[in-house]
């Protein structure tokens, strides 16, 4: 049970759709859904596990974010602590 097979119905984000439609599985990776097709307007992509694509203005607040922690980070002095490696 639970295991997935070409051509099974799932639900995903489509994002021509823009929403949860019903998909029909196209590609397999280690049984999981790898693509699949919107059943609504027959457009293929990657299986989103029905998470909607992050929006441009997400995407810019998430780079925000990103570079204020690395900013965060440099400005507490926080280094990468080398790892110890066998010296001859
Ligand atoms: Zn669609």
């Amino acid at each position: 049970m639970g295991e997935k097979r070409l051509g099974d119905v799932i639900d995903d984000h489509c994002i021509k759709c823009r929403r949860v439609t019903n998909h029909s599985i196209v590609s397999l990776v280690d049984g999981e859904a790898a693509k699949v097709r919107c059943r609504t307007c027959y457009h293929d992509h990657d299986f989103r596990h029905e998470q909607a694509p992050p929006t441009k203005k997400e995407l810019k607040k998430m780079e925000a974010d990103a570079l204020a922690a690395a900013e965060a980070a440099a400005s507490a002095g926080v280094e990468a602590v080398p790892e110890e490696t066998d010296r001859v």
